[in-house]
């Protein structure tokens, strides 16, 4: 038996950001023929659940904050403490950016937030005319449509109300300043960044990655590491990609996965979960 665990965005998902069908397909027969497959996505779970959801496997959300089990039950949590995201938040207010907060059931973004958007693209664009508004313009709104997505008008008085805050995204097109921020996260002892796409970093615990999200669900399931298999295609997969046996690398992944993986599949695509399955599994 194998633990095979598929990224979303950039791996199963495609450009439209819906699962490949080919891909979905894969996973069902690899499930068929008992191994075993889990979802590890920068995602929220319930979001996750939206795009996969009779699926019925385990499901490792936030990039390792959250993991459950194949009937949603949570196996293990690691928020960021709650003085810590709140000294964040208040941080990331003061610095005018767009941010979001993903607590267990929902989430939670500053209502302003899309304004602060938009006003950084008009800046972007004017200074660069060769960037395609438009098209940058969508790739933003892949937020807006995230499942349990809601606005907020007070981010400090939903961290008083004591909910676990597994993640928080920043989005912003303005580069100095994803640096700066990127740079005073990774100052701190209890948390730490990472990144799955283009002007965005993710502050999580530094008890939260997904390889060791990975390494706990082997455990779990009695699976040795030498079994797992890792499919994904950005820098919030390098720490799983560091502890699985097998790591395969879409085509369209950045680089550094590449050069980490033991196997390059097709694009997103062009389904290369379900091509890198067929081959390994011999489906
Ligand atoms: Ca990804």
């Amino acid at each position: 038996m194998k633990l095979i665990a598929v990224d979303l965005d950039g791996t199963l998902l495609t450009s439209d950001s819906l699962p490949s069908p080919e891909g979905l397909e894969a996973i069902r027969e690899a499930v068929a023929k008992h191994h075993a497959v889990t979802l590890c996505t920068g995602r929220a779970s319930f979001d996750a659940n939206s795009l996969t959801g009779d699926l019925s496997i385990p499901i490792i959300a936030s990039n390792g904050a959250e993991i459950y089990d194949r009937h949603g039950r949570l196996l293990r949590e690691t928020p960021i403490a709650p003085d810590v995201a709140a000294d964040a938040v208040r941080y990331l207010m003061k610095q005018q950016v767009y941010f979001e907060i993903f607590c267990p059931e929902a989430i939670y973004s500053p209502s302003d937030g899309e304004q602060k958007l938009q006003a950084e693209m008009d800046v972007l664009v004017s200074a660069n005319p060769e960037v395609d508004r438009d098209q940058l313009w969508k790739s933003a709104q892949i937020q807006f449509i995230q499942f349990g997505f809601r606005g907020i008008d007070q981010p400090l008085q939903l961290l008083e109300r004591g909910l676990p805050v597994y993640k928080l995204l920043v989005y912003t097109f303005d580069d100095d300043k994803l640096d700066e921020i990127t740079r005073h996260f990774n100052a701190q002892a209890q948390v730490h960044t990472t990144s799955s796409s283009n002007h965005i970093i993710e502050v999580i615990s530094t008890e939260t990655d997904k390889g060791k999200a990975l390494r706990f669900l082997a455990g779990h399931l009695g699976v040795d590491l030498s079994d797992t298999v890792v499919i994904g295609d950005s820098f919030n997969d390098i720490s799983m990609f560091e502890v699985a046996g097998t790591k395969v690398a879409m085509g369209n992944a950045v680089d550094e996965i590449k050069r980490l993986s033991s196997m390059v599949t097709k694009s997103n695509n062009e389904h290369g979960v379900a091509y890198a399955l067929r081959q390994l599994l011999k489906l």
